[in-house]
């Protein structure tokens, strides 16, 4: 049985307690592997080792930090195959999704940092003839990095990217869900020359070995990815020993098709925005708003379009819906669509739990499901299920609908379909969230601000966004 031990000081270890958590993977419902049960021993471990590394690596020039940066980019893009297969085998998620999506954007991330330090600039002021501030932005030290199950290494590589370009040094967590690339990615971090302690990677529970990170004196800052809850949790923590602080978590995200759109097009890819992943995507639409005077063709083109997200072993071509993360996330997923029916709502497709024939027979699938019939404020429709499940809501005007899509207490993105431009604006304006995508879906520029409003999160990742959280600015003024 593969042990996925931890990553620290440049060299895998063992936890320092000798416990191991099964590892299961939930398209087959079979355990594979164990994962290292860290505790707060294997964190003072880690951050001792990034200690240590953080004169050195914080001294280097941005070149220098991101010639090696790209080595590990590169180093990541000569694995593809091998990291898609793992993430496939660790999150349930289809092998094209983990080829094409996660870890191209792995390969993309650790490259975006590593050049973009090549091209900021820091601000300069001239008070009057006599005096000059500028400032400088120095790394904060060692950081810490946590990160979800639901895109393992492409939101891991989203932290430890811009935490090291910047010149920290990283003490980061994976889910004990979905371990295994973060694995994987000490051994190409070491092949690509990256210092011993640089970065350290601790495997286990959250509440062991994530809230040992959040709580120890030494590392200065925490970014988090993950649900509302636990941000809670670990803002708690952090915010009396004044660590900075980033939060990306949870969402209830609309989307809203008006009724000037071409209805095939528009239904093919708002079913990608609900299912894509099997829904487990902070970003995906799972509020279905349609204008009334379309709204009985939208549900049947949208019904025949989900089709094709019919699930089936990850591991064949042109599967498009894999398994649920695990067996317990299936439940809590299933819970809602029999909520849904409780609450008024008839299931238009989908409604249960799959079973596949052959090596998949014990895995945690759900076919895709649509609702219609529950109003914008009940249960179904206000908390984050993270699943192959939409609800479909008309609509007769622009009032009506942001009421309904600003009124969760959520807000971290949006589409909104329309052909109309004045509209485009004018909802994109007045929608309560951190990011509005019009007539597209999960289109991603790098350099944007990401981020959710409201109890999706705090603070912002991404571009130069990220490059300030993991640097404090000093503004040296000079009267001469
Ligand atoms: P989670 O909050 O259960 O876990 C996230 C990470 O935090 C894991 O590594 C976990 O081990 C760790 N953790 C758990 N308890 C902890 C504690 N007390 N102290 C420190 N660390 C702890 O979330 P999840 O179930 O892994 O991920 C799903 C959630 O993440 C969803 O709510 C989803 O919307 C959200 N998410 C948000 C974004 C975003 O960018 N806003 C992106 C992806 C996922």
């Amino acid at each position: 049985m593969l042990h996925i031990r931890n990553y620290i000081g440049g060299q895998y270890h063992d936890p320092v307690e000798g416990g191991w958590i099964d590892n299961v993977n939930p398209a087959t419902g079979e355990v594979y592997s164990s994962i290292a049960r860290s505790t707060a021993a294997d964190v003072e471990l880690a951050v001792t080792a990034a200690r240590e590394a953080f004169p050195a690596w914080s001294a280097l020039t941005a070149k220098r930090r991101s010639e090696i940066l790209m080595a590990i980019s590169r180093g990541i893009a000569a694995h593809l195959d091998d990291l898609a297969l793992a993430e496939s085998n660790d999150q349930g998620k289809p092998l094209s999704l983990a080829k094409s999506v996660d870890i191209p954007r792995a390969i993309d991330n650790m490259a975006f940092f590593a050049t973009e330090i090549l091209h900021t600039h820091t601000e300069a002021y001239q008070t009057d003839q006599h005096v000059m501030n500028y400032v400088t932005r120095s790394p904060l030290g060692v950081v810490g990095c946590i990160s979800p199950w639901n895109l393992p290494l492409y939101l891991f590589t989203w932290k430890i990217a811009p935490a090291l370009a910047a010149g920290n040094t990283v003490v980061a967590k994976p889910s004990e869900l979905t371990p295994m690339t973060a694995f994987l990615l000490g051994q190409i971090c070491t092949d690509a020359g990256l210092p011993p302690g640089v970065l350290n990677i601790v495997q286990g529970y959250g509440a062991e070995v994530g809230a040992a990170i959040v709580e120890h004196p030494m590392i200065k800052a925490i970014s988090f990815t993950g649900g509302t809850a636990t941000g809670a949790t670990i803002a708690r923590t952090a915010a009396p020993m004044f660590k900075k602080l980033s939060l990306e978590l949870g969402g209830k995200n609309p989307t809203i098709v008006y009724d000037d759109v071409e209805v095939g097009y528009v239904a093919r890819h708002v079913a990608r925005a609900a299912f894509t992943n099997q829904g487990e995507i902070c970003l995906c639409g799972s509020r279905i708003f349609v204008q009334r005077g379309i709204y009985d063709a939208f549900r049947d083109a949208l019904v025949r379009e989900i089709a094709a997200f019919t699930p089936g072993d990850p591991l064949a071509e042109g599967t498009r819906m894999g398994a649920l993360v695990n067996e317990a996330h299936m439940h809590k997923v299933l819970s809602y669509i029999t909520l849904a029916r409780e609450e008024g709502g008839t299931v238009l497709c989908g409604g249960s739990r799959v079973h596949l024939e052959g090596r998949c027979a014990n895995g945690f699938f759900v076919a895709p499901t649509l609702i219609e019939g529950v109003d914008a404020w009940c249960r179904v429709n206000q908390e984050e299920i993270f699943g192959p499940v939409a609800t479909l809501i008309p609509f007769d005007g622009e009032d009506e609908v942001l009421a309904m899509a600003n009124g969760t207490p959520y807000g971290l993105a949006a589409s909104v379909w329309t052909n109309s431009l004045q509209r485009a604006h004018r909802t994109a304006n007045r929608l309560e969230s951190g990011i509005v995508w019009v007539n597209t879906w999960l289109n991603r520029d790098l350099r944007t601000p990401f981020g959710g409003v409201k109890q999706s999160g705090v603070g912002r990742e991404g571009g130069i966004e990220a490059l300030r959280f993991f640097t404090e600015p000093k503004n040296i003024c000079i009267q001469v």
